[in-house]
């Protein structure tokens, strides 16, 4: 058998992967349209950062790892078309030849592209986006020949706060420009102030709720207006204004389109067209609580539909178990998180949801180093069920392995109840008898008590 897989970052690799775990004799190969498979965009603010000064560390693998791993890499090739009913793929070589690659089964695995917004002045010099590596080098070449003093950066979600982080550690005077009123809004609006005072307390300048209209170059620096008059100068702009399925391929060949315009699978990972795959941005995703497809591109999920992907092409009978849209954002000092549906999201689906604001503490008050964490616990009234959590504090306080928690009793089907009856572990200097989470699930329950 003649497994195809078409992208060489996390889907698409996973899927590489999986199938040669479980069916050693596959011939498999990856067309990767640039010279970087398996690299960790995920962590490009942290080389940008200086944090990792060197590139080539960003490898999930190296290539010769992988090609140990038995696969047969085809890096700087571009899939240009797929013809499903012969099972070929019509792949362009780095001279710009062309060459039919047959397959039995084919993973897509394609990723995402930036959003390009309706701004003037994208395409000037000196305003970037971060998606891939070559735009990640852009970047680090614009940082080492100009020396830029200030950057703007467009977008406040959290590539946008990564970035404002990042730079300022590297020394850049940050201006930070959302569209909506508060930043991250995948997280509560009252969360996003907080993250706010964060980057204020760093020295980001942050403004909220500007659409931002055009870049212009003018007396050697960029400058960004943007709704209600602003405008703002820099030496770099950076924009980062979220991401759109890379689905022509498959799309163009006859793959049904959902949500998004990203590609149909069901939860096998097949799309509509014979013997493909696909997973990864370029897909809708299962959405565990909503029991619906939605898009929601997270490495995570990526990795995740990727091996499910890869094992089905090669006759397995997996099910993609489904996403909760669980992220962990390191913002300066703070990280914050989320699981699940937050109460409008869960109100928008037909849930009765409430949610518990609680101020804690992330160990015991007595132990030093004792700091506030803040969460915000979502749960259902009617059944009880636990649907969401949002946590935000110190990057010290277990963030992540707290909503974690969160995420996984909620993929277990649990009550909020439920959730203050898991055993979890407690040491004074890490946690409380009742770790916070169990605290939030407590003071909802009371909550929902004294409405009743
Ligand atoms: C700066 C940044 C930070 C992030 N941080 C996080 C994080 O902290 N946590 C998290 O969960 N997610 C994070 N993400 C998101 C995560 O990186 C993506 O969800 C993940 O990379 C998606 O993997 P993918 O394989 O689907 O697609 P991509 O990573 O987009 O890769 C697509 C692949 O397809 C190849 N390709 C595309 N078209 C073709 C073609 N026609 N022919 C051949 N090859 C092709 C590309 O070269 C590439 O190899 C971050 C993303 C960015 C940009």
């Amino acid at each position: 058998m003649h497994l195809v897989v078409v992208g060489g970052s996390d889907a698409g690799v996973s899927a590489a992967l999986r199938a040669r775990e479980l069916r050693p004799g596959v011939e498999v190969t990856v067309v990767v349209a640039d010279a970087f498979p398996n690299f960790s965009i995920c962590g490009l603010p942290y080389f940008l950062s200086g944090e990792v000064p060197d590139w080539h560390r960003l490898a999930h693998r190296t290539r010769t790892e992988l090609e140990g791993a038995g696969l047969e890499l085809l890096l700087d090739h571009t899939a240009m078309v797929l013809h499903p009913a012969d099972h070929c793929a019509v792949v362009r070589r780095p001279d710009g030849s062309e060459h039919a690659l047959v397959y039995d089964r084919l993973v897509v695995a394609t990723g995402a592209a930036p959003v390009r917004p309706p701004i003037a002045g994208l395409d000037l010099p000196g305003v970037h986006v971060l998606h891939t590596m070559a735009d990640s080098f852009r970047v680090a070449a614009h940082l080492a020949d100009r020396q830029p003093r200030s950057v703007i950066v467009v977008g406040s979600g959290y590539i946008g706060l990564e970035m404002a982080d990042a730079l300022t550690r590297r020394g850049l005077r940050v201006t930070l420009i959302g569209r909506a009123p508060a930043v991250l809004p995948t997280v509560d609006p009252v969360l996003g102030e907080l993250l706010v005072g964060e980057l204020r307390r760093c020295g980001v300048e942050v403004l909220g709720g500007v659409a931002v209209e055009a870049i212009a170059h003018r007396a050697g620096q960029l400058v960004v207006t943007g709704h209600g008059g602003v405008e703002r100068r820099a030496d770099l702009v950076l924009v980062g204004a979220g991401v759109r399925p890379n689905a022509e391929l498959a799309a163009t060949a006859g793959a049904a389109t959902g949500t998004a315009g990203a590609l149909r699978v069901d939860r096998s990972m097949a799309t509509t067209l014979p013997d493909v795959y696909a997973a990864g941005d370029c897909v809708e995703t299962w959405h565990r609580l909503l029991g619906r497809l939605v898009y929601l591109p997270l490495g995570t999920t990526a990795h995740k539909q990727g091996r499910v992907a890869g094992e089905n092409a090669v006759g397995g009978r997996r099910l993609f178990a489904g996403s909760l849209g669980t992220q962990v954002v390191k913002v300066f000092d703070l990280a914050v998180a989320r699981t699940g549906l937050r109460e409008a999201e869960a109100r928008a689906d037909g849930f009765d949801a409430s949610t518990r604001d609680l101020e804690t503490w992330d160990r015991t008050p007595y132990y030093p180093g004792a700091a506030a964490l803040r969460l915000r616990l979502t749960g259902d009234r009617a059944s009880g069920r636990l649907l969401g959590a949002q946590i935000l504090g110190p990057r010290q306080a277990e963030i992540a392995k707290r909503i974690d928690v969160v995420a996984s009793a909620i993929s277990c089907g649990l009550g909020v109840g439920e959730l203050s009856d898991l055993d979890l572990s407690y040491t004074p200097p890490v946690s409380s008898p009742w770790d916070p989470v169990q605290q939030a699930a407590q003071a909802w329950e009371s909550m929902e008590r004294s409405a009743a």
